[in-house]
């Protein structure tokens, strides 16, 4: 099946139901009236010239014209390049170019960002991009204008020619290790991988998924917008952007059944001064992944948050994107020490980085995953597909993990990660788990920093609970002496309001390493 066919079938059976709601706006549509602009959409975009295989980008944050063009341009075969709202005119132009963009969609501007201007900037350097449109404005109403318009046969011709395998979709990594990558990926990538999920989480006709990650990357538009219409589950947009408030408004207003997020938006929802205040009694489930969580963040999430099936996922942009998850049964345990057991048609295996061989159960290694997930290639680089995928189809993903041998997984931190001092392997993870535990540390993060006798030295990035005294290197020190083994010991801190962010709400390590050579130098 295409996710143009999945789609269809989903409306034909739940014509009425609710499928998507933008909390934001108020605006709400059934499953026959979201098909209806999709269609719409899809009908204007052929109207227009576009077709299979070429590259529609989207530079937009979350809102319901983005689950539009994503569903609209699957449908027609068109390759959805999805561009990450933070991104500026450097990383734009990149982008355009890098992935040949034909029609650019996008929102007329962003936070502080007048993404107009950038683009009427960027348009003469970038061959490929003939069409923009800009969301709300004429253009837009004009291509939705058009496909209604339309002969809807058109749309049925376009369809017929085209695989489940075709590309369809770019998604650049969240460039936490360094410049993102273009992961090409293809229907029977994604919505399978969407359909998974959605049945891990038990997802039924009846569920309303609250969506506060951003569409432009997996977390969102897979396991949120594909899990919920391959099941028939609600998608409910809260904001255009992350914004703890509004998440637990719409939560609480929409009666959401499950609730999204990375382990740090799940800290900023808990930490809402009035947070007792908001009825969440609905949710039932939900999602943590995209980097590890904290254990006591996981028993908030589940005791505070009532997500009491709230299930653990791993995966990675380039595997569509989901390799493991906790079921809804695994104990809480298992919940907050694994990532769960491999995901259904799929296989992990841990290798020895050097050797390349399976590594005894218990013994940490390199996680590689492979089955229909895998993606097509990074696009336009097959160096770095080859570096990544090897001829086995093995998928290697730069995580470190250990197997148990009920299958369960554990990620221990990534290869690139950690800090060799004095010889032994450090695993920032362990240290910031322990971190977690202090009663004034809201967050902790733990890098290398070069170090002339040890090859490198440990500094730990601390947020603080808000009124509680900076902690200085030696508090630390008292705190973890005697718990923590002395190599382990953090030799520098660093207090700090915010830590450097991805997009996707991940910690860039990169950037700390970076900043925390400056501070020392
Ligand atoms: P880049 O590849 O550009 O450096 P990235 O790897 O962060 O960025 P993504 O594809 O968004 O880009 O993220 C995948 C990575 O996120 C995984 O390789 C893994 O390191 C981490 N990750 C995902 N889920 C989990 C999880 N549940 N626990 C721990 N880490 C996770
Ligand atoms: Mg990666």
């Amino acid at each position: 099946d295409t996710i143009g066919d999945n789609l269809d079938r989903t409306v034909a059976t739940y014509p009425d139901r609710e499928a998507l709601v933008d909390w934001a706006t108020g605006r709400r549509w059934t499953y026959r009236e979201l098909a209806a602009e999709v269609d719409a959409l899809a009908l204007g975009l052929l109207d227009l010239g576009i077709g299979r295989g070429d590259r529609v980008g989207i530079w937009a944050p979350n809102c319901a014209e983005w689950t539009f063009t994503q569903y609209a341009t699957a449908k027609i075969g068109a390759i959805l390049v999805n561009i990450n709202p933070a991104y500026r005119s450097h990383e734009l132009e990149y982008v355009l170019d890098q992935a040949g963009i034909r029609m650019l969609v996008a929102a007329e501007r962003f936070k502080t960002s007048d993404y107009a201007a950038v683009i009427e900037r960027a348009r003469p350097k970038c061959a490929a991009l003939e069409h923009v449109v800009l969301l709300g404005g004429d253009a837009w109403a004009g291509l939705l204008e058009a496909g209604r318009a339309a002969d809807p046969g058109a749309l049925r011709r376009a369809r017929a020619g085209l695989s489940a395998d075709d590309p369809i979709n770019i998604q650049y990594t969240s460039g936490t290790t360094g410049f993102p990558k273009g992961a090409t990926l293809s229907h029977h990538n994604i919505l399978n991988n969407g359909f998974f999920v959605g049945e891990l989480c038990g997802y039924t006709e009846a569920d309303r998924v609250c969506i506060p990650v951003p569409f432009y990357h997996c977390f969102g538009m897979v396991m949120g917008n594909l899990a919920c219409t391959s099941h028939g589950a609600c998608m409910v947009i809260p904001a255009p952007a992350f914004d703890p408030k509004a998440t637990l408004s719409a939560v609480q207003e929409e009666r959401c059944t499950s609730l999204y997020g990375v382990p740090t938006m799940f800290i900023a929802e808990l930490a809402e001064p009035d947070f007792a205040d908001y009825d969440l009694s609905s949710l039932r489930t939900g999602i943590m992944a995209g980097s590890p969580c904290p254990v006591e963040v996981m028993k908030q999430v589940v005791e505070r948050m009532g997500m009491a099936e709230v299930t653990i996922c791993y995966g990675m942009t380039e595997t569509s994107p989901v390799s493991t998850q906790t079921r809804a049964d695994d104990s809480i345990d298992r919940r907050v020490s694994t990532v769960g057991r491999v995901h259904p048609h799929l296989e992990v295996k841990i290798v020895d980085p050097e050797t390349g061989l399976t590594v005894p159960r218990g013994e940490p290694g390199e996680l590689c995953t492979r089955g229909y997930s895998v993606m097509l290639g990074y696009w336009e680089q097959p160096d770095k597909t080859t570096e990544a995928i090897d001829r086995a189809r093995w998928m290697h993903t730069g995580d470190l993990g250990v197997m148990d041998t009920e299958g369960y997984v554990t990620i221990t931190g990534r290869i690139k990660d950690m800090v060799i001092r004095g010889g032994e392997n450090l695993y920032p993870r362990e240290i910031e788990e322990f971190l977690h535990t202090h009663p004034d540390i809201v967050d902790a993060q733990v890098v290398g920093v070069p170090d002339a006798r040890y090859g490198e030295e440990l500094m730990a990035w601390i947020r603080m609970r808000e009124g509680a005294e900076p902690l200085t290197a030696e508090r630390l020190r008292e705190f973890c002496t005697g718990t923590l083994a002395h190599h382990k010991i953090p030799r520098y801190v660093h207090v700090v309001d915010e830590f450097p962010m991805t997009v996707t709400g991940k910690v860039r390590k990169v950037e700390m390493r970076e900043k925390a050579i400056e501070l020392l130098g």
